[in-house]
């Protein structure tokens, strides 16, 4: 149904009236300038326009970034949610919508969907993410969709898939309790999960110019025991892959962790399984206490913070606290809406109000979030720079838009006025993804709907209503 990726062996020249230039200490906003492509890297930045190039993207008004990452994001189990769980609904007892709807009904979505169904759902959620402006992606799925590797190699995105792993399975809500299930007959098998990753691994490690890769991604503290993490983060340090958990991301999660563990924090929990150094990114984080966060600093751990997806449950996730704690920060979209730009915003609105201060979550500090400090989390200087020699991975976004207009600062402009409805193009590995802020690989529109068709089967399985219907 998708046509194969255009070649790689092309020159594709991007003209900026706005150029986030990398080749300065700090980035730097610099005008009209010309971004070549050479193959897969970036070749130069140049005030001249290049004497020929194979494609051509010339119009005034361009802003170019690099490309921007999104490292935690879930195409779908947060499908599953989508517009259910706002304003209130569906979060009963306190519980979080990861025990009353994402886990459990990802897990039986996942048992009902065919290969082709589940492999709908992946194209839709990576479409998404790319007209989100997201040149990459780390997505932490469960093992019952590895078709999310298949949607990325076809659909052209830099992807680190995340396949879960698991000690407790099917964590879900019950009398208001949450219920872990590590008994049942259900229960993972740690082994099992670690030789399901292994497979994968040797599947699809490298694939594509090394465009297509694995982050080790023990689910969370509470579902993971610590034999799990163990030998998850044995294993990803031998192979020089990221790790990626979810670390506080509930108050049931704390909870849990201290009666099982010896009152221990999450992120005390995972010190103690050595598991916290600068190869984790550890998603949310939003139930630390202030010391957890810097013991994370004191270890360099990478902060996923995703404050949209909080606002569910009218809890402050804010970017500035990490910020302040003197962490490494990353925004990622959580699969909630995968709007980077838009996140971005919000990651500057509900720090400044948090904190009462609006000289944090600056424009540049955001900005760097999403593309510098990316490369740094997964130890890549060739990401997240518009240097030469960098990946040949841009967002171009079209500050000509009469959302925008009129702005003094560009970069300002970028983060308080602009959204996805903005990105231009999109170029992952040298290939044109996005133009015009359309799709230009596969047909946007049935990619669209056979996502939803898949989506819409589950929604009708009799415990989606009943867990829908929960009000
Ligand atoms: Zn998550």
């Amino acid at each position: 149904m998708i046509d194969p990726l255009p070649n790689r062996q092309q020159t594709t020249a991007v003209f900026g009236s706005f150029v986030l230039d990398g080749r300065a200490e700090v980035p730097t906003v610099i005008r009209d300038h010309w971004v070549i492509l050479e193959g897969d890297k970036v070749a130069a930045i140049s005030p001249s326009r290049p004497k020929a190039a194979d494609v051509v993207l010339d119009k005034p008004g361009r802003f170019i970034l690099p490309g921007l990452m999104n490292l935690h994001n879930h195409c779908f189990s947060e499908a599953i949610a989508r517009s259910h769980a706002e304003d209130g609904n569906g979060v009963t007892a306190d519980q979080s919508v990861v025990y009353t709807v994402l886990l459990p009904l990802s897990k039986s979505g996942l048992d009902i969907l065919s290969s082709q169904e589940r492999l709908a759902v992946a194209r839709m959620g990576i479409v998404q993410l790319l007209l989100g402006g997201a040149t990459s992606v780390m997505e932490p799925f469960r093992n019952g969709i590895p078709e999310m590797f298949d949607a990325a190699l076809e659909l052209g995105i830099r992807f680190w898939g995340a396949p879960y792993l698991f000690s407790a399975s099917d964590p879900h809500a019950e009398n208001g309790k949450v219920v872990y299930n590590t008994q049942s007959s259900d229960r993972s098998d740690n082994a099992a999960d670690l030789a399901a990753w292994n497979t994968l691994y040797e599947t699809w490690q490298g694939r594509d110019n090394s465009r297509i890769g694995l982050a080790m991604s023990p689910h969370a503290t509470d579902t993971c025991d610590p034999d799990l993490f163990r030998a998850a983060t044995e294993r990803a340090r031998e192979l020089g892959v990221p790790i990626t958990t979810h670390l506080a991301q509930s108050a049931s999660e704390v909870e849990k962790i201290k009666s099982r563990w010896n009152g221990r924090t999450p992120a005390e929990y995972l010190d103690w399984l050595g598991v916290l150094g600068p190869d984790l990114l550890a998603a949310h984080c939003v139930f630390c206490t202030d010391e957890d966060l810097a013991l994370l600093r004191a270890r360099d751990v990478t902060v996923m913070s995703c404050p949209r997806v909080f606002t569910r449950i009218a809890k402050i996730a804010a970017f500035g606290r990490f910020e302040a704690a003197g962490l490494r920060t990353m925004v990622g979209t959580d699969g909630y809406n995968m709007d980077l730009l838009g996140e971005l915003n919000a990651a500057a609105i509900i720090s400044k109000t948090a904190s009462g201060n609006p000289k944090i979550a600056t424009a540049p500090v955001l900005l760097q979030s999403v593309t510098s400090a990316g490369g740094n989390a997964v130890g890549r200087s060739d990401l997240g720079r518009l240097v030469p020699g960098a990946k040949a991975d841009i967002t171009v976004v079209d500050m000509t838009h009469p959302h925008l207009l009129p702005y003094m600062d560009p970069m300002r402009a970028l983060i308080t006025l602009a959204n996805r409805a903005q990105i231009d193009s999109v170029i992952v590995d040298g290939r044109l993804l996005v133009s015009g802020g359309k799709i230009c690989v596969g047909d946007q529109s049935r990619i669209m709907a056979e996502g939803c068709a898949a989506i819409e089967k589950i929604w009708d399985l009799p415990e989606a209503r009943a867990a829908l219907s929960k009000t």
